[in-house]
Formats: C-alpha cells, sequence, structure tokens
C-alpha cells in the first residue's frame, strides 16, 4: 500500500463540504462532575445524536456523493447487520439511489425494520452457510451495483473523520483523543484530522479486549487476523483491520489500547445516570480509554468521541442490570 493511495486531511475538508446539511453537527458535551473525578477536562462528542444514532451516516454519505450518474441510476450494494446498514440505507434514499444491503437472517428484528424503513432493499443470508462477501461481489458485479465497505475504502475514511475535525473546530487543541475502534475508518479519520488540526495531540484508538487484532497489528507492524470476537461491542467485532486505514493508523495514531465490556458497561451507567446520554456499548470504548488513562493525564484536556447509540431498550436495560455499584 502506497501513501498516495491514501486519504489525506484535504479530503476530510472535502467530505465536510459534501455532508453539510445532511448530517448533524453533533453537539459537545462536558460533565464537571466526571472532570472532578478523573482530574482532567473530558470533552464527549456525541455521535450518539447523529442521524441513524451513529458517526457512520458521514462516510456513507460522503462515500454515496462522489458516486457518478451512471453509478447512481445502478445503485449500492452493503453487507452489514449493524450501523453500516442504516447509514447506507438513509443516505442512498437522501440521494435517491437505490439500495440492497446484506443481513444475516437472524439479524435483530428491529434492525431489519429500520433498514427497511429507510427504503431499503434487504436480502438475507445465512451467515453460517454463506459468504456475504462472495453475495456482495456478485450483486455487485451482476447488477453493476457499487460495494460500499464499512470502513476500508478513501471516501468513507474521509467522512468518519469530520465529527473529530468538528471537534477541534470547537474545542481547540486538546492533549489526547480517545476513538472507538473496529475496523479503523473512524480512527483512522480522527487521526487525519488531528495531525492537521491539533499536531501535539495524542490520538488513541480503543477496542475491545476480546479482540485486541488491531493493538497487536500496531505493534508488530503487520495486519492481524482473529476470529470474530465474543464482546457485547458488537460495532466493534471485525477481524482485522483495512489496507487503508492501518496504513494511516501506523503512520498517525500514537498507540491502541483495550477495555472489557465490565468497564463498557460502567461507562454506560455512567453516562446514562450523570449525563442522561443512551450509548451502546461500542460507543464507550474511548469514554473507556480516557478512564484508564486519566492518572496519567492530570489537568490536560482530553477529547472522547462518542461513537453511537443504537442498543435495543431492552438490551440496554439488561446490560445496565447486571453491573453492581457502577455509577
Ligand atoms: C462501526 C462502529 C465503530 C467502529 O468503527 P470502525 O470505523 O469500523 O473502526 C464504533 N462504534 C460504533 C457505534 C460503530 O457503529
Amino acid at each position: 500500500m502506497t501513501t498516495q493511495t491514501l486519504p489525506t486531511f484535504q479530503d476530510v475538508q472535502a467530505a465536510a463540504q459534501r455532508i453539510a446539511g445532511h448530517a448533524n453537527r453533533t453537539p459537545v458535551l462536558t460533565s464537571r462532575t466526571l472532570d472532578e473525578q478523573l482530574g482532567a477536562r473530558v470533552f464527549f462528542k456525541c455521535e450518539n445524536l447523529q442521524r441513524i444514532g451513529a458517526f457512520k451516516f458521514r462516510g456513507a454519505f460522503n462515500a454515496l456523493s462522489r458516486l457518478d450518474a451512471a453509478q447512481r441510476r445502478a445503485g449500492v450494494v452493503a453487507f452489514s447487520s449493524g450501523n453500516h446498514a442504516q447509514a447506507v440505507a438513509l443516505s442512498a434514499r437522501l440521494l435517491g439511489m437505490p439500495a440492497t444491503i446484506l443481513m444475516p437472517t437472524d439479524a435483530p428484528p428491529a434492525k431489519l425494520a429500520a433498514t427497511r424503513g429507510y427504503g431499503a432493499n434487504v436480502v438475507l443470508y445465512d451467515r453460517y452457510t454463506e459468504d456475504r462477501e462472495q453475495i456482495g461481489r456478485d450483486l455487485a458485479q451482476g447488477e453493476g451495483l457499487a460495494l460500499i465497505p464499512p470502513y476500508d475504502h478513501p471516501d468513507v475514511i474521509a467522512g468518519q473523520g469530520t465529527a473529530a475535525m468538528e471537534l477541534f473546530e470547537e474545542v481547540g487543541e486538546l492533549d489526547a483523543l480517545f476513538v472507538p475502534l473496529g475496523g479503523g475508518g473512524l480512527l483512522s479519520g480522527s487521526a487525519l484530522a488531528a495531525r492537521a488540526l491539533a499536531p501535539r495531540c495524542k490520538v488513541y484508538g480503543v477496542e475491545p479486549e476480546a479482540g485486541n487484532d488491531g493493538q497487536r497489528s500496531f505493534r508488530s507492524g503487520e495486519i492481524v487476523h482473529i476470529e470474530t470476537p465474543r464482546t457485547i461491542a458488537d460495532g466493534a467485532q471485525t477481524q482485522h483491520l483495512g489496507q487503508h486505514t492501518f496504513g494511516i493508523i501506523r503512520r498517525d495514531v500514537d498507540d491502541i489500547l483495550t477495555a472489557t465490556d465490565d468497564e463498557l458497561v460502567a461507562c454506560m451507567a455512567y453516562a446514562a445516570a450523570r449525563m442522561k446520554l443512551v450509548l451502546e456499548p461500542t460507543g464507550c470504548l474511548g469514554f473507556a480509554g480516557a478512564r484508564q488513562l486519566a492518572p496519567q493525564l492530570q489537568g490536560k484536556r482530553l477529547g472522547v468521541l462518542v461513537s453511537g447509540g443504537n442498543v435495543d431498550l431492552e438490551r440496554f436495560c439488561s446490560l445496565l442490570g447486571s453491573g453492581q455499584g457502577l455509577v
């Protein structure tokens, strides 16, 4: 992978112009109680309040906006059981393109309904016997659809970088930024924004402890592949980083941390009780990382990317009910 093919901060700026008026400029929240507890100032960029409830709308809308007229007529295809599916479905509807979304037969009914509700054609596959990447490629080739990957694509990365860009524009320099890590679209885009707008800011990716392929890749210099990890952070159950995302991460990121499921539940409980925020487990990875490093960052200014808030109410309650003495 040569650096010419990697997106740059100029691509993030261009993405910001494309999504302006379509994506929400999400709020930055603070908590004085938390600042006192941690001994640092923490700024939360709240992408749980983005359209579709997660930052993925940014990358999907940017990528779809870049397609030419013929490709727009043919439409797009994506495979995802989570936030990327809804991001592509909504972006396609807003841009007047047909969208086909491949989802597993056992995807939560609420997610199937939400994706269909945005007007997408949902194609079901059996996740145990069928290869979704193959089905996606067949649909892309057979019907001329543009395949929109969830993270390893320059336009997706550039779009995801606009959230951190807005954060730096609003609060200025930070000493450290903590970003949830799955396949690395959000982290690599955030790193592009940080290196351009806050050169002294340390950038940390935070992934589930059960799936620390990102940390191992970062430290070994080679993309490490793992089995689908068992974690409540379903938005970060990726098996490996991408070529593009890893190229940026190894160059522009300072380190990769991990968080346990219990730490994520503690953060969900804190955000709900003290900040009135409903967050999904994956959305709390950055917060968990900031809590871990706070003892070393006394008096500093920390940014936390809150990546999403899509969690069934029933699941939210059962996860919070399982924790003890967390708030
Ligand atoms: C997709 C997702 C992530 C991980 O993003 P990557 O770009 O794959 O690293 C984190 N949080 C939420 C809520 C997500 O939907």
